[in-house]
């Protein structure tokens, strides 16, 4: 099985990641287990493909190694687009998922139902050790809705339904949100230009 390392060491991230790159016979190890856990990259990019591409080759020029990395956030209509690149740590560092989505209810208090259309966004950027570059987007649209809900996932997923759903992210099980989230969405993309190679 190809081993290949994600510039990451979100588990929740990882845990997705790996669900769906194991279909193609490959193993994701995060970067802690890949021997440099204090590798940073500062996210100083404008877009989501600039931070992932970021993200993935300074880790392929350490490494050496195969590399995979996911740049991803919530886009919100009425915001403009923000949290955005931002989405991690929209309330501050260090970057704390509760505050962030109190800050997010709160910049939407009495805005109605209509008004709470966002997306998900995420860009996959994976590097191989010649140079060769797959660049893959996904998006997930849906609703940020006025109370957080459900247990499970991360970050924005309790106050995120996506559409055709009335469950927030974080009450679908892992394979739910793996058959329709943005992540997964990027990952069948990644699939066809694996495919393509
Ligand atoms: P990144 O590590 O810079 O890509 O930050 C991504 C941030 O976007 C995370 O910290 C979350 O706040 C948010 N985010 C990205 N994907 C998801 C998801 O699947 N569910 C909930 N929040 C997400």
């Amino acid at each position: 099985m190809e081993t290949i390392v994600a510039a990451s060491s979100n588990k929740h991230k990882i845990k997705e990641i790996q669900a769906i790159m194991s279909k193609f016979g490959m193993e994701v190890i995060p970067k802690n287990e890949a021997g440099i856990p204090d590798f940073d990259v500062e996210e100083d990019g404008d877009t989501f493909e600039a931070n992932s591409y970021k993200k993935a080759s300074e880790m392929m020029k350490v490494l050496g190694k195969t590399t995979i990395a996911d740049d991803s956030g919530l886009m919100v209509d009425y915001l403009g687009g923000a949290p955005g690149v931002y989405s991690a740590r929209f309330a501050g560092e260090p970057c704390d998922d509760d505050k962030n989505n109190e800050k997010l209810l709160k910049l939407l208090e009495g805005v109605e139902e209509k008004d709470r259309k966002a997306k998900f966004v995420s860009v996959i950027t994976m590097i191989f050790p010649d140079g060769e570059t797959l660049v893959a987007r996904g998006e997930c649209p849906g609703r940020i809705i006025k109370v957080p809900v459900g247990e499970n996932g991360f970050g924005y997923d309790p106050i995120f339904v996506p559409d055709g759903f009335d469950k927030s992210y974080a009450q679908l099980t892992d394979e739910e949100k793996n058959s329709i989230s943005h992540r997964a969405k990027a990952l069948e993309k990644l699939e066809a230009l694996l495919k393509e190679r």
